[in-house]
């Protein structure tokens, strides 16, 4: 499996691109801004992409998936309770004081808990974790869990926003994402990876040495 990490967009939030060498399939999760660099790489790796998966609807990661879903024609998929933010794209813009200009993707396709898409022969299970918006998710992909603005490097996702509530985020971290195995490898859509034992121990809000 090959992963790639592109900062992106208005505040450079990580777009990863996931390639599976074997069935040369791969896989988006949010896409902030230009698609170009991963159009250069899915050439340079003769991969089709096969969908783009957001880990929530916020403007920040979903700004490029109008344009890339009309370049790569594919299906764009977010949890059921954040389309109405993906459908909100330009009132969002508005609300965190940028220029309203960007349309939302065309068709999206919502999901709920527990669906999972495939990449070549491996699954890409959804794990819901409502707190930083109602709809957030987590996907987990073997040992690589991509936590979007639920999970950071010592830190978690604001709950101050329309929708958030940080008794949920308590909730989906410890009772859901602490519960995966120490050596599952955290990439978040901000800033750089972590992992879940290091949070464990770590987390400015939820680590065991800071409580
Ligand atoms: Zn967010
Ligand atoms: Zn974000």
């Amino acid at each position: 499996m090959i992963l790639k990490t592109y900062p992106l967009g208005l505040i450079g939030t990580n777009a990863y691109l996931l390639i599976d060498d074997e069935s040369k399939e791969a896989v988006l999760i949010d896409l902030g801004g230009d698609f170009h660099l991963i159009k250069d790489e899915l050439e340079k790796n003769n991969a089709a992409l096969k969908y783009i998966l957001n880990t929530h609807g916020h403007f920040d990661h979903i700004l490029g998936e109008r344009d890339a879903q009309q370049y790569f024609k594919v299906p764009v998929y977010v949890h059921e309770d954040d389309k109405y933010l993906v459908e909100n794209l330009p009132k969002q813009l508005e609300r965190f004081g940028f220029v309203a200009n960007t349309l939302p993707p065309e068709k999206v396709i919502t999901f709920t808990q527990n669906d999972i898409f495939k990449i070549g022969d491996k699954e890409i299970k959804v794990i819901h974790t409502p707190g930083h918006t109602p709809g957030s998710v987590c996907f987990l992909l073997d040992k690589m869990l991509f936590s979007g603005d639920t999970l950071f490097y010592t830190s978690v996702g604001r709950t101050d926003f329309e929708g958030g509530s940080f008794a949920k985020l308590s909730d989906s971290i410890t009772q859901k994402l602490f519960k995966l195995d120490d050596d599952t490898d955290v990439y978040p859509g901000h800033d750089s990876k972590t992992n879940i034992g290091y949070e464990k121990k770590y987390n400015c809000y939820f680590g065991a040495n800071n409580i």
